[in-house]
């Protein structure tokens, strides 16, 4: 132990030994201290490895992205503040006024926006276009088109992204391709194993797990671009708390247990809603009547996720009638959390879009997206077996 402290301002030494914690620590420090101006400049240099002040970079973030990277099979990951801090690193991280992005038009909503709003104020162009069509995405590109935003899976009718015709298109005109993995995760598809450029996460979803941290993931292949992205994050402050990187790490060690579970509950639950009274259609990536099986054959083999949506017969009557049946279920906008969480796009992520614009992709009323959990399947069928009866009368009634 260490000597009786002569004042409680100094901090005194951490008692040491020859035991190591086996929970990674928590590091709350913002400033690190250094022995001397020649150790700080070999630490600047890259010489030696240590940390400078929280906002550049600290322990927790580091162990975690580290984490990330093996499951995505990259290198040199950074954690930001949240998912859309990950996105819009990218994005202004390497975009300048004159640029064109071409992006799914089924985006995550903040990133559709960030996008057609807020990079138009800086001279930067966006167009979006169907990225189950690689013609169309071809279509849409210009000769100043520098980055292809896509995600794998449209939120929330689940299509799959013609990820190799985009990795293809991207390649042969020199474009980088940014792909969001937040709802396949790396235990589905690894983009960067599939000629991605840069893979972003909203690591608050799947990966943490538990809905109780807000952080975002990216990773970049090129040493210049993953420069350039970090010294952005770092300048405009998306830097995330230890704290949360901390319980995210904790959610992450179950995370190949929890999607399998998950997978497997979802398989099941798709299954089962497509045999009630009440349901027009349910889709899922491995079933055979999804629009793109056999794309979702092809990229994902037998990974179909969690995410299931599915549309009752009947319009607000009927969905009001399903969530109040089945209060155990969070009626809430999120998705990745361990319990089953269920999302009613028309009143939340898909408010702001005009009914036909929502009619034109098959978001009615009656239509829902389950966030599938790890609890026993035989709760979820009794859970979702009795909603669809109380929508089915109602939509009767
Ligand atoms: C939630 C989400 C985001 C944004 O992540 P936050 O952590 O909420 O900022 C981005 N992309 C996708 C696909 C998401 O689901």
């Amino acid at each position: 132990m260490t000597d009786t402290p002569r004042t409680l301002v100094r901090r005194n030494p951490w008692p040491t030994g020859v035991s190591r914690p086996v929970v990674p620590p928590l590091q709350l420090s913002v400033v690190y201290a250094s022995e001397s101006p020649d150790e700080l400049d070999a630490q600047y240099q890259g010489r030696v490895q240590g940390y400078t002040y929280a906002r550049e970079g600290h322990p927790n973030a580091d162990h975690l992205s580290h984490m990330i990277d093996g499951l995505e099979g990259a290198e040199g990951g950074l954690i930001l503040g949240s998912g859309m801090a990950a996105v819009s690193a990218v994005l202004l991280g390497l975009l300048k006024t004159g640029d064109h992005v071409l992006g799914g038009d089924q985006l995550y909503g903040r990133s559709l926006r960030l996008l057609t709003q807020d990079l138009a104020r800086f001279g930067i162009a966006t167009s979006t276009a169907d990225s189950t069509d690689v013609a169309a995405m071809a279509a849409a590109l210009r000769p100043e088109t520098k980055l292809i935003l896509v995600e794998v899976l449209a939120n929330p009718t689940l299509r799959l992204a013609d990820m190799e015709g985009i990795a293809t298109l991207a390649k042969a005109r020199d474009i980088t391709l940014m792909v969001d993995n937040t709802f396949t995760t790396p235990r589905g598809y690894r983009p960067l194993d599939h000629g991605a450029d840069i893979v972003v996460h909203s690591v608050t979803k799947l990966l943490a797990g538990h809905a109780d941290v807000t952080l975002g993931y990216i990773a970049a292949k090129d040493p210049v671009q993953r420069k350039a992205i970090y010294d952005f994050a770092v300048t405009t402050g998306m830097t995330p708390s230890p704290f949360d990187c901390w319980l995210a790490e904790r959610g992450l060690y179950s995370f190949s247990l929890r999607y399998d579970r998950a997978e497997e509950n979802a398989r099941k639950l798709a299954d089962h809603l497509a045999t009630l009274r009440g349901v027009k259609r349910v889709i899922y990536p491995l079933r055979p009547d999804h629009p793109d099986h056999n794309r979702a054959a092809h990229l994902l083999g037998a990974r179909g996720g969690n995410m299931v949506s599915f549309e009752l017969e009947g319009g607000r009557a009927a969905a009001n009638a399903l969530t109040r049946a089945m209060p155990e279920v969070a009626f809430a906008p999120t998705l990745g959390d361990i319990g089953t969480t269920l999302s009613h796009p028309a009143s939340s992520s898909h408010r702001a879009v005009s009914p036909e614009a929502r009619a034109a992709v098959g978001i009615t009323e009656g239509f829902f997206r389950i966030s599938v959990g790890v609890e026993e399947i035989e709760l979820l069928i009794e859970d979702f077996t009795r909603g669809v009866a109380a929508a089915a009368t109602a939509a009767e009634g």
